[in-house]
């Protein structure tokens, strides 16, 4: 199938260029022409700005069940995951998928085309196999299909609560029992033309050392993805310097789990030593500011971490909010408090951060830019609402980073499919209403 769009203005990576034809094929962009001052006859108009699709590299989607109730009252990032361990337990093959659809329409509806889901919820209460011992990460990537964007599921090894320790009553529903069972069930699992199949490990507290090797040489047959929350509270690492006498990233080092495949999510409470060796092994590192915020993790190292050589990817992970301009923004935004200065990151790095980087590290390094070859995953921001109005089409990407929402987000194309029309999602009619009925399911 051909479709011809016009973008009124377009980021090409560098810059902003008004009247942009795009050509695709079969969900791919086949040329990209400059100068049409006027739309071309029968091409799509997409009036505003359009952006290659965002990627989300890194989400749990039934954290969304969790928004505002996590807001009252006080406490840590550990009686915060309590609550959301509560949540977790309620969840089915059947409540899930339909929680995850919606979120997924809003990621949609946020000019998201591609998440990246962190998922670890893998079995019944109490850790009873399902009939189809990957119910719950099938049910995740038919969600994804039925809200039209692209799933990378990271499929994780999480089998113990602690440095030698059984998981809990809670993370029962989440262990495999051994590196070798996950590493079973996660090669059964099947991946759509939407979808990809990635790894991951939980974090250095949940995969014993002795089996993080395990997973990572299950990424690296499968040249997938490998993903793994590090260092995002002091605890953690203070726990691993007493049963390791080292540091997580050091670790996972030692274990084969870091290089150019491998992303680090959050990477908060870094060691110089630390650095230097996620930059020297070519580690990602994915951000989620707007959660590390929420969850009062502190502020994570990016800078630092991009010159030692991480590339950066962002995520709305808990989604306090979904928003992936938000989350480029706060990068930025949080170093300005910290350092009492402004411009770490143009706004075209970060944009870089949440299109081209974000799908490279969930393992679509065609998607991400509006360029020949690339898959037809685009997102159009209005320029005339109360927010963007004002500045020079030129400045689009700095209007869209600092000062866009997604409720700004007018199209999102997706493998050359409209997904969202006019601020309206295609084929999930009423999405509020489809979430508010998934989050009430689970009260
Ligand atoms: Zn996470």
């Amino acid at each position: 199938m051909q479709v011809t769009y016009w973008a009124e203005h377009a980021w090409l990576e560098t810059h902003v260029e008004p009247g942009v034809t795009i050509e695709t094929a079969d969900g791919r962009v086949t040329a990209v022409r400059k100068g049409a001052d006027t739309p071309p006859p029968g091409a799509v108009v997409l009036r505003g700005l359009t952006l290659p699709g965002l990627a989300n590299a890194h989400s749990h989607a039934f954290h969304r069940a969790l928004r505002a109730t996590v807001q009252v009252g006080s406490g840590t990032f550990w009686t915060w995951r309590e609550t959301m361990y509560q949540t977790a337990a309620r969840l089915t093959p059947d409540t899930y998928f339909d929680l995850a659809r919606a979120v997924y329409a809003e990621m949609a509806l946020a000019g998201i085309s591609c998440v990246g889901e962190f998922h670890y919820l893998h079995h019944a209460p109490g850790g009873a196999r399902y009939d189809e011992p990957n119910a719950m990460g099938e049910a995740l990537i038919a969600a994804a299909a039925e809200a039209g964007i692209r799933i990378t599921l990271l499929d994780t090894a999480y089998l113990s609560s602690g440095f030698g320790e059984p998981p809990n009553r809670h993370q029962l529903r989440f262990s495999d029992g051994t590196a070798d069972a996950w590493a079973e069930r996660a090669a059964a699992l099947k991946a759509p033309a939407h979808a990809r199949i990635g790894a991951a490990i939980h974090s250095v507290r949940a995969v014993p050392a002795a089996e993080l090797r395990t997973v990572a040489d299950w990424a690296a047959e499968r040249s997938a993805p490998l993903h793994v929350h590090l260092s995002e509270q002091t605890a953690e690492n203070d726990a691993c310097a007493r049963a390791h006498g080292t540091t997580p990233a050091r670790l996972l080092a030692d274990h084969g789990a870091l290089g150019p495949r491998t992303t680090a999510v959050h990477a908060t409470h870094l060691t110089d030593e630390d650095i230097a060796l996620l930059g020297s092994t070519r580690t990602g590192t994915c951000m989620c500011p707007t959660t590390e915020r929420d969850l009062a993790d502190g502020i994570g190292p990016a800078t630092r971490l991009q010159r030692a050589g991480s590339a950066l990817s962002l995520g709305s992970d808990s989604h306090a909010v979904i928003d992936m301009f938000e989350e480029a923004r706060a990068m930025e935004l949080d170093e300005r408090l910290r350092t009492r200065a402004r411009g770490h990151w143009t706004a075209a790095a970060l944009l870089r951060a949440a299109t081209a980087d974000g799908h490279a590290a969930l393992g679509w390094p065609d998607a991400g830019e509006i360029a020949v070859g690339s898959l037809a995953d685009l997102v159009t921001v209005a320029l005339d609402t109360v927010r963007t109005a004002g500045p020079l089409p030129r400045l689009g990407a700095e209007t869209a980073v600092f000062a866009a929402t997604a409720a700004d987000v007018r199209h999102t194309v997706v493998g050359g499919r409209h997904v969202v029309r006019d601020g309206q999602h295609t084929s999930v009619p009423d999405v509020p209403a489809a979430l508010a009925e998934a989050v009430a399911a689970l009260r």
